[in-house]
């Protein structure tokens, strides 16, 4: 196994071609990627390998996910002639489950690095100059050095936030709490509002602005909205938290205008992410971040400094793995792999929402394509039920839009909100990365019966 190097052999200096700060999505990639092309290279984490998205987010959370599609399964299983008498579901069996599957992959995070002779040390690393990086008292060199060390939710500055919880505590519960309060619009909010619903607590969303979600498709919000009422969860808008307390009865949230939320056993804030680059003490490094603490970076991922580059949700661009992973795999390409002028293109990035139901998007939303095309956007929608749920009185709509721009109309947006939105949002992002016409689409043979074939099938 990887030596993990600690505070006891002290004051030690080493050096490497490459040393990367955070063991992340983006790192690993990145550090790994390196290393295969014959970089000596080591990471450095101060928490579970895997970062974000294995211990705290993507992961734990599609667990979650699943546990709630589950639930969602159950309510129509009488439709399908099945008799089951479902008696509870146990939170604390899901969760350690899920932590057993966690930390079998920080297991295999450890030996990936290991198989590709990446070193592995632990503890929080900050700058000493544009070349030396310390962990404690040790001293760690480099040509090059990646900062990839993600974020962290917001807890915003009120009186009584501490009595709230975020979504990296979610994964700690033990318990379902039967009463829950979110703050907040974005998907972090929406996701896990659905999953304590599906499971059993009762949910209220509250959010400052109209509506949740509100940077994707306006369909998408409008459906999610409806779809989030109709599952028995209410969103309260224009709500601007300005405090909470905790009473007798449970957790009460206090709104600007006085309003009162509550009480309720959780209250759990998910208003944003901030950047992990608090005690890295950038400035060592002469390496500019912006008001927020981001590390701006231009497309080749370089910060101001030449060798130093950033990756992934530190740098501000859209907070995913998948753009973390490939941001460190094409720099490791440019610098290590010979591949001048490699970079990730922002542009046309897919992704889901993993709400109930799912919502998939890739491209311009409506708004986007007729700021930048004006009249020459041409939109096709459609709306349906699916067949799923053909049986029985409990129904759940798929929506679907296409945006086209030109004479050839070229598909620059897919948006879809519906079961199997999730799942089927890859495929149409390859097509739509490669120039596909909506005729492309038209010619192409429906696959029956399925959701998806209604893409192709648009009029
Ligand atoms: C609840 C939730 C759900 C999500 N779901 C999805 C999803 O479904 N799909 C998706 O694509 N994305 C999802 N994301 C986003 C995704 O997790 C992040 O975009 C991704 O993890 C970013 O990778 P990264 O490498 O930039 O940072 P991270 O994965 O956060 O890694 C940064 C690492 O750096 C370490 N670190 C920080 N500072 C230091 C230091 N000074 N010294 C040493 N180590 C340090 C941290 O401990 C951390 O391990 C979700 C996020 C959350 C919070």
């Amino acid at each position: 196994m990887t030596k993990k190097r600690s505070n006891r052999e002290r004051g030690l200096t080493k050096e490497y071609d490459l040393l990367v700060i955070g063991g992340g999505s983006g790192g690993l990639a990145h550090a790994q990627r390196a290393a295969e092309y014959g970089a000596s290279a080591a990471v450095i984490e101060y928490g579970p390998l895997g970062g974000t998205c294995v211990n705290v987010g993507c992961v734990p959370k599609k667990i979650m996910w699943y546990a709630a599609e589950h639930s969602h399964h159950l309510q129509h299983a009488a439709d399908y002639g099945f008799n089951i008498d479902v008696r509870g579901h146990d939170w604390a069996a899901l969760k350690s489950r899920r932590d057993v599957y966690v930390k079998r992959l920080n297991d295999i995070y450890e030996n990936n690095l290991d198989k590709r002779g990446v070193e592995y040390i632990t503890g929080a690393a900050r700058f000493i100059d544009a070349n030396t990086v310390a962990v404690g008292d040790d001293e760690y060199r480099a040509e090059r050095i990646v900062v990839a060390t993600g974020g962290r939710p917001i807890v915003p500055q009120i009186p009584g936030a501490e009595h709230g919880i975020t979504s990296d505590d979610f994964f700690d519960l033990d318990e379902r709490p039967q009463r829950v309060l979110i703050a907040g619009s974005g998907y972090v909010s929406v996701e896990l509002a659905g999953i304590f619903n599906a499971l059993g607590s009762e949910v209220q969303v509250v959010v400052r602005k109209k509506g949740i979600v509100r940077s994707f498709d306006s369909m998408l919000c409008s459906e999610l909205m409806a779809a989030t009422r109709d599952s028995g969860f209410p969103i309260e808008t224009g709500v601007v938290p300005a405090g909470a307390e905790k009473t007798v009865d449970g957790i009460v949230l206090i709104s600007e205008d006085g309003r009162r939320f509550g009480p309720v056993d959780c209250l759990l804030w998910a208003v944003g992410r901030a950047p992990n680059t608090d005690g890295l003490e950038l400035g060592k490094a002469g390496v500019e971040s912006d008001s927020s603490g981001f590390v701006p970076v231009d497309k080749y991922q370089q910060t101001n400094v030449e060798h130093i580059c950033a990756i992934g949700d530190v740098t501000g661009a859209q907070a995913l793995t998948p753009v973390a992973i490939a941001a460190g795999r094409r720099l490791a390409d440019r610098i290590y792999g010979g591949m001048e002028g490699r970079h990730l293109d922002y542009k046309t990035i897919p992704t889901v929402i993993f709400s109930h139901p799912p919502m998939g998007t890739v491209g311009l939303t409506e708004d986007e394509a007729r700021a930048e095309y004006g009249d020459d956007v041409k939109v096709y929608t459609t709306g349906f039920t699916p067949m799923y749920y053909a049986l029985g009185d409990k129904k759940q709509r798929s929506v679907m839009k296409l945006i086209t721009v030109g004479d050839d109309e070229r598909v620059v947006g897919c948006h879809v909100i519906g079961d199997g939105a999730d799942e089927m949002m890859q495929g149409f992002a390859v097509a739509i990365r490669m120039g596909a016409t909506k005729k492309d689409f038209d010619d192409t043979v429906a696959i029956h019966p399925t959701s998806a074939e209604e893409l192709v099938t648009m009029r």
